[in-house]
Parts: C-alpha cells; sequence; structure tokens
C-alpha cells in the first residue's frame, strides 16, 4: 500500500473515530468517512449555490424584507447550537433558508448544514418543540456528515483516491452522484436519535420531532411527504423518539405554541 494511500485511509479513520457526543459506535457504517470536513462544507456550498440559481423550483423568501420570520427561526437554530451537543457547531455555517412553498411538507438539510425549510412543513407543525424537532432532525444529519460517509460507502477507496489525488473529473461524477443519493434509514434513526440528543438539555420537549409524525398518523397518514420516503416507517419513529428521550432523563416540556403560531401568521 502506497504510503499515501494510507495516511488517507489513517485520516479517515480519525475522522470516523472521532468522539461523537451521541457516544454511538454501533451505527452500521461504522461512522467510516474518507472526506475531511472542508468536503461537506465544499458541497454544501455547491449544492446552496445550485438551490439558489433555480428561483422558479426553489422560491427563497429573502431574508432582508422577511426579518421577522428568520428571526425566529434563527433563534430556535441557536438555542440548539448552544446545547454544547452539536459537534460540528463551528465547522459549519448552519445558514437557514425558507422556501415559500405551502404544498411541501418537507425540510432538507446539505452537507455543511444549509439549512431549507418549506413553508408546507411550517404550516403543518403545531409549535414550536415540533419545529426544534424536525430542526434538529436535519441538522443531525450534517452533523453526521452522512452524505460523505453515504459517498464514502457507495464510491468506493479507488474512486476516492483518485479524488483525493485531485482529479477533477473523478470528483465532478462524485458530486452529481451524490445529489441523488439517498440517506439509507440507518442515517434517519441516526439522525432522530441525535436530535434528540440535541434537544435534551433546552426548554423543549425533547421528542418534539415525534410530533411531526403522530399528526401524519393521526390523519390516516396518507401521501407521505418527502420528508417520510425512505425513512423508518412513522410509528417506529414516534416510539423511538419517546424511548430516547426517557433514556436520557430529558425534562423539557415547553413547546411556546404561542410564538410559533406568531411565527406561522407571517406566512398567511
Ligand atoms: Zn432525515
Amino acid at each position: 500500500m502506497s504510503r499515501l494511500l494510507m495516511s488517507i485511509l489513517a485520516v479517515g479513520l480519525l475522522v470516523s473515530c472521532g468522539t461523537g457526543k451521541d457516544g454511538k459506535s454501533d451505527v452500521p457504517d461504522g461512522g467510516f468517512n474518507l472526506f475531511p470536513v472542508e468536503k461537506d462544507r465544499e458541497l454544501g456550498a455547491q449544492v446552496a449555490k445550485e438551490i439558489a440559481s433555480k428561483p422558479a423550483e426553489f422560491p427563497i423568501l429573502d431574508s432582508a424584507s422577511n426579518v421577522a420570520a428568520y428571526k425566529y427561526i434563527y433563534g430556535v437554530r441557536d438555542k440548539i447550537l448552544a446545547t454544547g451537543q452539536v459537534k460540528h457547531k463551528d465547522d459549519f455555517l448552519w445558514k437557514i433558508h425558507i422556501i415559500k412553498n405551502d404544498t411541501t411538507l418537507n425540510a432538507f438539510c446539505t452537507p455543511g448544514g444549509y439549512i431549507y425549510f418549506y413553508t408546507g412543513i411550517i404550516k403543518y407543525l403545531e409549535n414550536e418543540a415540533q419545529l426544534a424537532g424536525v430542526m434538529g432532525h436535519e441538522m443531525a444529519h450534517a452533523d453526521l456528515r452522512h452524505s460523505t460517509r453515504q459517498m464514502t460507502k457507495v464510491f468506493g477507496v479507488q474512486i476516492l483516491l483518485a479524488a483525493a489525488l485531485g482529479d477533477q473529473s473523478v470528483l465532478g461524477q462524485i458530486t452529481t452522484g451524490l445529489l441523488s443519493l439517498k440517506f439509507s434509514r440507518n442515517h434517519e434513526t441516526e439522525a432522530d436519535h441525535l436530535g434528540v440528543h440535541y434537544l435534551c438539555p433546552t426548554e423543549w420537549q425533547s421528542d418534539g420531532g415525534a410530533g411531526f409524525f403522530e399528526k401524519i398518523m393521526a390523519e390516516g397518514g396518507q401521501t407521505p411527504p418527502e420528508f417520510l420516503s425512505t425513512h423508518p416507517s412513522p410509528d417506529n419513529r414516534v416510539e423511538n423518539y419517546h424511548t430516547w428521550a426517557q433514556e436520557e432523563g430529558c425534562s423539557g416540556n415547553a413547546t411556546n405554541e404561542a410564538a410559533f403560531r406568531n411565527f406561522q401568521a407571517l406566512f398567511d
């Protein structure tokens, strides 16, 4: 094995064995990631740029004319970051965009922490703890570096080695491939779990994320939103949320519904 390959593998192992605050070591891919954190930032910036270039598909509400809405949603983010539980708090941007689309029940986060919320999910949720739960889940995907971990798994060491050596054409192929990658069910479970962990030290119900799925199920669960696709089944997720909150002894019970309703009204 070449010295270069050895050192790349060593770096990967170092990254993957970093002590996550969630303390989980039983993840199926072992958290193995050959990419430096810088790659997550780079990919995120690239995806964010692409999204910004498609205003018809992604009509983003600009922060200058939606000051109150962004102030509120950044306030929620800041409380999550202030817990000290977000491993890559200072590595990633954690920049939020609100997409004006009332029919899409979804939120997502790119590698490197560019967070997107559709007005559809904002209007669907019932309180601030649920919003924080969804946000925590999305932030966890980035914090756990699921995209580059998935890339590590799917594209294999040889292609990654070419990428590490700076072969731009291979890198381009990988990035294109990344955009069509879906998180695995295990990644979803991990993100749910870490989301509870983020919320545990806060005032909020730490299993707030469960509220979203409970509402879906209460309504008969027809036409699952994108947030659910490829995800573990909603009832398992709800059960997990409650179990983890109990296991960690989380005591927060705030839902801040009144403040949340004011936030929602900004989109009427
Ligand atoms: Zn997810």
